[in-house]
């Protein structure tokens, strides 16, 4: 490749705090607030002007895994009081039995109760600002360095959470990580969600009442014949669509890009999000591919609505209303921790001493370069404190998708919820070590679980026996 060199520069420190977080997602969110509530002082910094990350600019606002203790609980219960979730929710699965996954969300809720949680809390905010690099002395992390609209900047900590989604930060320090499949290296699809409006949301749950066998899972509550046009909110979520599929590629030769598509209310009347693309070429991680996957989505939203509008129905009036800011990525590199959690770990529900987080719901693969979906309801599981330590490098923990598992386990630990409790965990490890004056290695692990619980995360007990109510 051809270089250059570019001249030594002084980079100026912005600020110098206890712990920094890198993201400003689900995990990101969560594990700020929790290292603050923690004691310690916190910068969240955010590459985007709002918070939430795919959770909401990215359109992806089926959180799919119950939520239950801690602060994602506070997070959707403030949501719901705002009128934007409903709670936790029963989905009938295919094969007649059920699992229980978080409401859809309405996105601009999640983003307002996302940015007051942050005020109230007093975690310091750097928003517009990519970290670009991280700042070590030999294997230890020091900080970060950002690059925003006033240039350059170094931002010092005792812990750094890397919650980038992409592992941003342990990457660029140096510390080991894999992407996709063991066999290949081939990771799930990249996708971009769409809302579409003025569907006539009567019409297409009558469809799948009618069609069950059309549906991997369905959820419509309270729905006896005409639906009370309030009771569309954010109450409706359907996964399949097959046979209609089928039809558009036999006469029209339509081939969508995945098996199946995802549909569910949003918050207006006729509003609804859609997940049915997918792009199976490409590093999500390398700019090119990136940019790539960005153009070709836009142009499979547009072949999807012309679906829609055609072959489904409740969609013959329906227009699209809007597209989030960038492409969704679901899997990009994992850290190799401490303990990467196995399939067979979590199938055989392992229990770990070191227990910080768990995981509950389902595991939902996208086929990497094909069309298929595996998706299956799974019981809770526990997420080692371990899977949160990258190997090699010192005062950083991981959070998110980017945690320490397999594959297979990346598709069920990748879901929104159990992104935010490994969130919370890391949140407070680093609060912690801080307060300790020790490392998240050498970290006292019955002390953080102590701290978690008093946080109220659910460690020993079920999740399900602790879920007050669903719908
Ligand atoms: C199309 C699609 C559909 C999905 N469907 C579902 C679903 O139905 N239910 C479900 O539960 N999950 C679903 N998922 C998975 C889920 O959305 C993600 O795994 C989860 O949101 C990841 O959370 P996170 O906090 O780890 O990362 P993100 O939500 O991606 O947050 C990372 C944040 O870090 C910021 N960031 C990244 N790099 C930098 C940097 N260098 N500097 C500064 N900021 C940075 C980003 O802007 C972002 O805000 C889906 C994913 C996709 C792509």
């Amino acid at each position: 490749m051809n270089v250059i060199i570019e001249p030594e520069r002084k980079t100026p420190v912005l600020t110098v705090v206890d712990v920094v977080v890198v993201g400003g997602g689900s995990a990101g969110l969560v594990a700020a607030l929790a290292a603050r509530r923690a004691g310690a002082d916190v910068l969240l910094i955010e590459r985007h002007g709002y918070l939430g990350g795919l959770l909401t600019g990215g359109f992806v606002t089926k959180p799919q895994a119950p939520v239950v203790g801690g602060i994602p609980e506070e997070l959707f219960e403030r949501a719901i009081r705002l009128g934007g979730a409903r709670g936790n929710t029963r989905y009938r699965l295919r094969n007649g039995t059920y699992t229980y996954f978080m409401s859809p969300i309405d996105p601009e809720t999640m983003k307002r109760v996302a940015f007051e949680c942050v005020d109230e809390a007093g975690v310091k905010l750097l928003l517009h600002s990519l970290v670009v690099d991280s700042v070590t002395e030999g294997d230890d992390v020091k900080g970060v360095l950002v690059e925003n609209k006033s240039g350059r900047q170094a931002i010092m900590a005792d812990v750094v959470v890397d919650a980038s989604g992409d592992a941003d930060v342990a990457a660029s320090a140096g510390a080991p990580y894999e992407v996709g499949r063991r066999k290949d290296g081939v990771a799930q699809p990249m996708s971009m969600m769409f809302r579409m409006g003025r569907v006539d949301v009567n019409v297409l749950v009558q469809y799948a009442k009618n069609h069950l066998d059309d549906f991997t899972f369905t959820y419509y509550p309270n729905v006896e014949g005409q639906i009370p046009e309030k009771s569309q909110s954010l109450n409706i979520v359907l996964e399949g669509f097959m046979s209609l599929q089928q039809k558009a590629s036999d006469e029209l030769g339509y081939e969508s890009p995945r098996v199946g598509l995802n549909i569910k209310a949003g918050i207006g009347i006729g509003d609804v999000f859609v997940n049915a693309t997918r792009i199976t070429e490409g590093v999500a991680t390398n700019i090119q591919d990136l940019t790539d996957a960005e153009v070709q989505v836009r142009t499979q939203v547009q072949e999807c609505v012309t679906f829609l509008r055609t072959y489904v129905p409740g969609f013959k009036d329906s227009y699209l209303l809007d597209t989030p800011t960038e492409i969704g990525v679901r899997e990009s590199r994992r850290i190799i921790g401490e303990y990467t959690l196995t399939l067979k770990d979590i199938l055989h529900r392992r229990k770990f001493d070191d227990v910080v987080a768990k995981g509950y719901g389902v595991i939902d693969i996208h086929e990497p370069g094909g069309r298929r979906l595996r998706f299956d309801a799974i019981e809770e599981y526990q997420i080692p404190y371990r899977c949160l330590l990258p190997k090699k490098i010192n005062r950083l923990l991981v959070a998110g998708r980017c945690v320490s598992c397999d594959h297979e386990v990346l598709g069920t630990i990748r879901t929104i919820p159990t992104c935010m409790y490994t969130g919370q965990a890391a949140g407070v490890a680093a609060a912690l070590s801080v307060k300790y004056n020790t490392t998240p290695r050498n970290l006292n692990v019955k002390a953080l679980q102590k701290s978690l619980i008093k946080q109220k995360v659910v460690l020993f007990e079920s999740v399900l026996k602790r879920m007050k109510t669903h719908t």
